[in-house]
């Protein structure tokens, strides 16, 4: 029973074919981890690197407590099993099943009683004595998990396991794979192709494309919140609908223009108040993503629906419980071909039965389209702009003598923004909110998402979301906002900004001859040792062994020296100390809750989360231990 931990892992292979691009993640102990993505996308690779079969590029793989890029395969405490088996063939399955533990030299009894085990959950007790010529596919797959199982690992690694069993097997086994991690009680990390497989196994899901990680996510939240157009694509069947349009806002509602066609529909403003008012403009190109099963033919619903387009169908496919009718937004589209106005409905069978409903190729018809599950994505990124947890609230606002208006409530500006009465934009990030202020809330929603919380509050008449709040639901609670977070804009101009959280200083490690007095045979005698420190604007940083051993693994040793590194800390981790940067104080800034100093670095301006009250001349110390280090040149980052 293992965690395992993954950090910055890349893997380019000798031949310069870069396989895997900074894969981090955290895998709980007992976790079922499923790698999933089209051939090629570095599932195995990122499976290989765990196992200890590749070198790891760069980065840091632990399991347990333990870093292991170096430790051997076979003292890692994994056991793999592989897609065509690996079975010895001339030993029989209880040869096969015993032949690791043999070469461990555990005692003999010990063996047979793991054999009979694995035999037993496996339901291999009757083949013991069989060579594996003589087992099905599957049966042999039992065999390699039995001699995985015997090894009792701490991580269980299985690389497309059930690629070579045939449709019904793979069910089967998908199942019995599923029942063995909830028996084994230990980590799984299993890599497939297939969704179905990932979805219905995977406790959370890796969806990986061209060596890059898209999504680590639940199979529920990567079905109903994925990130972006490619998870959306590649997890469920028929594949999402994806539609091209524009949308635009009309007061409180969102006017949804299909392109390639002159269809147009109209939504509540609500449904997209998560949307950035950027696309909201009328001419900002989106993909609105809509499964098969929320759009419908349905007579009934069809008629109350407000959200309807016309379709002209091309074909249907029966596929036994269901029934896929495939049509084309565009009269002159082709519903044959994947574009941007292709739609798939998904009927169940009874409906496409009945008698009142015939489809005929070329039919136009009316479809209702589930604008509540709609998706939406930036056509040029591809990453949604529905997020499931937002980053900002978009509202209106006015600014009247010192106080911000927004949502029928009033917050006092603190000294340090100075603002003109205006009416304007107002950005309110979603973690900016805090308990015990003025503005008064009911909470709609609380919810549970990873580290964070996804809080749905009303605020006026407007639902607002906050992602740092652990509050009961239909509670009323009193709010606070952040003012060094939010954002202003009047005619398109940015009149309140936040304070930024980050710094960038540049500099790069060097190395020093110290002499040092050791004591030798009672004599004291001076040596040079050498040592290591971080030189940053100019001055010299003490620096950890771990920082020092990360640049010059990923630099090497010449070019650790001599490679200029970025340093980014966030501003809470600078502080005004006797000695260190050289720094101006220029002035300070009062927030209420907070205060902070603006000071000057050579020509660089930032601020210090620090009241430099009476200050002119200053140093600043950095908490390197919370600094992310960058090769800066590249913008890669090392530690
Ligand atoms: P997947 O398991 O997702 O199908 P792999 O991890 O096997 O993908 O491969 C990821 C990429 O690395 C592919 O582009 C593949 O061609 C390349 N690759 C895999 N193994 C090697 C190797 N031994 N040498 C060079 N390139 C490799």
């Amino acid at each position: 029973m293992a965690n395992l931990s993954l950090k910055h892992i890349y893997k380019v292979y000798p031949n310069g074919a870069k396989a895997v691009n900074d894969f981090n993640m955290e895998i709980a102990d007992k976790e079922f981890i499923v790698f999933v993505g089209p051939s090629g996308c570095g599932k195995s690779t990122t499976l290989r690197m765990i196992a200890g079969l590749e070198d790891i590029t760069a980065g840091e793989l632990k399991i347990g407590e333990t870093v292991v890029n170096d430790i051997e395969p076979k003292d890692r405490d994994i056991a793999m099993v592989f897609q065509n088996y690996a079975l010895y063939p001339h030993m029989t399955v209880y040869e096969n099943i015993a032949f690791g533990l043999r070469l461990k030299k555990i005692p003999k009894d010990i063996i047979h009683k793991r054999v009979i085990e694995a035999a037993e959950i496996l339901h291999l007790t009757e083949y013991l004595g069989r060579k594996p010529k003589e087992m099905s596919g599957g049966q042999r797959q039992r065999v390699s998990l039995g001699r995985a199982i015997v090894r009792e690992p701490k991580v269980m690694l299985l690389d497309e396991p059930l690629s070579n069993l045939d449709a019904k097997l793979r069910t089967q086994m998908r199942a019995e794979i599923s029942k063995l991690h909830t028996r084994l009680n230990t980590t799984f990390i299993y890599v497939t192709h297939d969704q179905v497989e990932a979805m219905t196994m995977g406790t959370r899901i890796v969806v990986m494309k061209g060596g890059c990680v898209q999504q680590i996510d639940t199979p529920k939240n990567l079905y109903c919140y994925p990130k972006n157009k490619f998870v959306a694509g590649f997890m469920g069947t028929p594949q999402m609908n994806f539609f091209e349009g524009t949308l635009l806002k009309k007061g409180e509602e969102v006017e949804v223009t299909f392109a390639y066609s002159d269809q147009k529909i109209t939504v509540p403003y609500s449904l997209f108040y998560k949307v950035k008012p950027s696309y909201l403009n009328g001419d900002c190109p989106v993909y609105i993503g809509l499964r098969a099963e929320d759009i419908t033919l349905e007579e009934h619903k069809v008629q109350k629906s407000l959200t309807t387009v016309n379709i002209k169908i091309s074909h249907l496919e029966e596929l036994g419980a269901e029934t896929l009718v495939y049509g084309d937004l565009n009269m002159g589209g082709d519903g044959y071909v994947e574009s941007s106005t292709r739609c798939i409905v998904k009927l169940n069978t009874d409906m496409s039965q009945s008698p009142k409903i015939k489809f005929t190729s070329g039919e136009v018809v009316k479809v209702a389209l589930n604008m509540q599950k709609a998706h939406l994505f930036d056509k040029v990124t591809e990453q949604s702009i529905l997020p499931k947890i937002p980053q900002n609230n978009y509202l209106d606002c006015t600014v009247e003598q010192g106080k911000l208006i927004f949502c029928g409530e009033e917050l006092a500006l603190p000294p340090a923004i100075n603002c003109p009465n205006l009416y304007g934009d107002l950005i309110i990030p979603t973690n900016a909110f805090y308990l015990g202020g003025s503005i008064k809330a009911k909470v709609l929603s609380c919810e549970r998402i990873d580290s964070n919380y996804l809080t749905a509050l009303k605020i006026g008449d407007r639902i607002l979301y906050a992602s740092n709040l652990q509050v009961e639901n239909a509670s009323f609670i009193n709010l606070g906002v952040d003012c060094k977070k939010i954002t202003v804009l009047s005619q398109g101009k940015q009149v309140i900004s936040p304070l930024p959280q980050t710094v960038c200083l540049y500099g790069k490690l060097i190395k020093q001859k110290q002499k040092v007095s050791l004591r030798v045979k009672g004599k004291i005698k001076s040596k040079n040792q050498i040592v290591f420190r971080l030189e940053i604007e100019g001055a010299q940083f003490e620096v950890s062994d771990y920082i020092t051993k990360k640049l010059i693994s990923v630099l090497g040793a010449k070019k650790a020296f001599t490679t200029p590194l970025r340093f980014e800390c966030n501003i809470s981790d600078i502080t005004f100390a006797n000695e260190g940067i050289k720094a101006k104080v220029l002035n300070l800034l009062d927030y209420g809750r907070q205060k902070f100093a603006k000071v000057a670095v050579g020509e660089k301006q930032f601020f210090v989360a620090e009241n430099g009250q009476g200050l002119k001349d200053a140093h600043l110390l950095i908490n390197l231990n919370s600094a992310s280090v960058y090769q800066a040149d590249l913008n890669v980052k090392i530690v």
